[in-house]
């Protein structure tokens, strides 16, 4: 590369070496010296985009089922709210999602003040980091789990402790609970688990609970909830917010509500903290379409109805077929099936893709032979399952 470099460029390069201490012989050229803990960031690496897919391998109906999105499309309520804003983009939204806030607030019978929201619930994890991570403390989380957490911890020079789910990928709430100790500031639960689709219930999080020190904040991501709150056992969870326990409900619009790309979501615990979160987030950290687009999903409930039982339908199917192809799934609360290829899942995704089907795997998983696939309208569904059935016996 140096001989492309023009003579300011070296000269750049040379101050750059001098002022990360040359002297020390290891640095390569232009090398810019950070933090330990930043260089041992990895960049996430999201579900393929259905375009890069058709740019690449110049093929057409792409179906996308790796990255949990709705595949109803947003509520019309949504696109509805946000056309009546493009000619106010030149002004500043609202700092304090005031009516969003009201909106949620209603929703959850929960007091304003007890919300927080962020750009996608993914800030909301962020700024958990940042207000309470020191080098001193360590977090607890699941493994495969979200790998969002890890990035918190390691962000703010602080331990991650993940702890192996079980065999049948539910959450090892024995280890996890023998593990905390004094540097304990974070417990992560990802309520569905992404990538699993398993739930901690009601019970199990209860006893888990008392078991915490007044110090550590458990974190309660239920980013699947619409698709979850069906089940019994699921967890009333913002119970244990109303009650001024120590415990942050993370919620998003990314999800059932159909809006990942205008990034929202927020999280539920008692004032005392998320007054702490409106300090480090930044100001305008939640753009003004996704408040008056979530403010309008929230009022459909016919929309969360229909994406429910779309789910529902698509998850029996899902079930019928990997059974009938020998494959080991893992039941799902959430909107996606972790299940077992039996085979190297890097290539299945690989055959799948070729195909025009994106499914979702992972190093980070750490389970070779699974992947995560979400659940579609009946055509995606139907198209996945015919290109899975036609490439398994090839792999
Ligand atoms: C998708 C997801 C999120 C967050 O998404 P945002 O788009 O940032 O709101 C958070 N947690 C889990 C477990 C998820 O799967």
């Amino acid at each position: 590369m140096s001989q492309l470099l023009t003579p300011e460029l070296v000269m750049l390069e040379s101050d750059v070496l001098i002022r990360n201490g040359a002297n020390r012989g290891v640095l390569p050229a232009a090398t810019i010296e950070v933090a330990e803990n930043i260089s041992r960031l990895v960049p996430y690496k999201p579900g393929k985009p259905a375009d890069e897919v058709e740019r690449e391998l110049g093929i057409t109906d792409i179906v996308k089922l790796a990255s949990n999105e709705n595949p109803l499309g947003p509520s019309p309520k949504s696109i509805e709210a946000v056309h009546a804003l493009a000619s106010k983009m030149h002004i500043y939204p609202d700092a304090n999602c005031h009516d969003l806030r009201a909106a949620v607030s209603e929703h959850l019978n929960l007091a304003p003040d007890c919300l927080a929201f962020g750009n996608g619930s993914d800030d909301i994890i962020h700024l958990l980091g940042v207000t309470f991570l020191t080098d001193t403390d360590s977090i607890l989380m699941a493994h495969p789990s979200f790998v969002r957490y890890e990035a918190a911890a390691v962000l703010n020079n602080a331990v991650c402790h993940r702890i192996a789910l079980n065999p049948d990928f539910t959450y090892d709430l024995e280890v996890m609970a023998a593990q905390i100790d004094s540097t304990t500031r974070l417990i992560f639960f990802s309520n569905p688990n992404n990538p699993t689709g398993t739930i901690v219930d009601r019970y199990a999080l209860d006893r888990f609970l008392d078991l915490v020190p007044e110090r550590v904040i458990t974190v309660i991501d239920e980013a699947y909830y619409e698709y979850a709150a069906g089940a019994e056992e699921y967890p009333d969870s913002l119970q244990y917010v109303r009650e001024g326990r120590n415990v942050v409900v993370l919620r998003t619009f990314s999800k059932a509500y159909g809006l990942a790309g205008y990034r929202i979501g927020y999280g539920a615990m008692r004032p005392e903290l998320a007054a702490w979160l409106n300090r480090t987030r930044e100001p305008f950290n939640v753009n003004m379409m996704a408040q008056a687009a979530a403010k309008a999903a929230l009022g459909d409930t016919e929309f969360i109805a229909r994406t429910v039982a779309v789910n529902e339908s698509g998850k029996r199917e899902f079930y019928a077929a990997f059974t009938e192809l020998g494959l080991p799934y893992t039941p799902t609360y959430g909107n996606f099936v972790w299940v077992d290829t039996l085979r190297n899942a890097y290539e299945v995704y690989m055959a799948l893709l070729h195909r025009g089907v994106i499914v979702r795997v992972s190093d980070t998983f750490d389970a070779p032979t699974h992947m995560r696939v979400s659940i579609g309208t009946p055509e995606e569904n139907a198209k996945f399952l015919r290109v899975l059935r036609e490439v398994l016996p090839t792999l």
